[in-house]
């Protein structure tokens, strides 16, 4: 029998849905450069469940930006988007746990229930937890509602999650001195999969980072909160916990973290205006 690989496995896993910025090249350099430091392999994964916001031509830039930076990684590259039926068994299971539940609540529905509770708590991330619960619609209406056609989310019932699972749960995080208490349940009846998608980024995440065997997750400080939701997933799918470092996040001058949506500089951008890989390189990680 083969031995199995024993080197340490690192991942770099962006979403095509925009150019790379800082942000990003800080996780890929530091990912490769600690691959490297510990002998390991470091490996490229292209999150594209979301078939309405990526496209090739941010896939391709993905490419062609890694490499300008210097960096190498394993080819083949996971596509999530070619791994549907992994991510539909694992869904399957937390299925047959009786942990999850379509909701029919559209975004707008979400919103005015909101509204009308003043004081309605928020996930890590900043949005409104799910202000509907299981209890609130009997089954049969469920299932009536989704053989008849109408769109939904599976949600994950998180208090019969949290309660399967049991205390205690938390993650190793590099440079804490103990382990990270994980709290899955500020994050509510979180979406683990829609009508159309077997999967979520919660969901794929979990499934490919054991599937890849990946041993070291290094991603930005703004995953950190959802490391809880990650670590839930892993303890009911029977899942390897990997080490966790979530690093600080490259801040714009004015402070705000780099993001496509307020139109933070590309590394494209960058390259354009003149600037030198080492340069970028020096940009990311100082
Ligand atoms: N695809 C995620 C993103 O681009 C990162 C996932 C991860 O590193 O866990 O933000």
């Amino acid at each position: 029998m083969p031995r199995p690989d024993p080197r340490p496995v690192f991942r770099f896993a962006p979403s095509p849905n925009g150019l790379l910025h800082l942000g990003h090249a800080r996780s890929a350099l530091l990912n490769a450069e600690m691959a490297r430091a510990a002998g390991g392999r470091f490996l490229l994964r292209i999150e594209d469940i979301d078939a309405t916001r990526c496209r090739p031509e941010y896939e391709a830039a993905i490419y062609e930006d890694l490499a300008w930076l210097g960096l190498d990684w394993e080819r083949p590259v996971r596509r999530q988007s070619e791994h549907m039926d992994a991510y539909r068994a694992a869904l399957a299971r937390l299925e047959a746990m009786d942990l999850v539940y379509p909701s029919f609540e559209s975004r707008a529905e979400i919103r005015r229930a909101v509204a009308a509770r003043p004081g309605w708590s928020s996930d890590p991330d900043g949005a409104p937890l799910f202000p509907f619960s299981r209890a609130a619609m009997d089954e049969a209406e469920r299932r009536e509602r989704q053989a008849a056609g109408e769109p939904y989310a599976l949600r994950l019932d998180m208090a019969r999650a949290v309660a399967l699972v049991g205390e205690g749960l938390s993650w190793r995080e590099a440079g804490e001195a103990g382990p990270v208490p994980a709290d899955p349940a500020a994050w509510g009846d979180v979406v683990i999969a829609r009508k159309e998608t077997p999967t979520s980024y919660h969901l794929s995440v979990v499934v490919d980072d054991a599937v890849q065997g990946v041993t070291h997750v290094v991603r930005g400080a703004d995953l950190k909160a959802a490391t809880s939701v990650h670590r839930l997933l892993q303890r009911l799918l029977d899942l390897p916990e990997p080490l966790y470092r979530h690093h600080a996040l490259v801040l714009d001058e004015q402070g705000c973290k780099l993001s496509k949506s307020i139109g933070s500089e590309s590394l494209r951008d960058l390259r354009a205006r003149g600037v030198s890989a080492a340069e970028a390189r020096h940009m990311a990680l100082g």
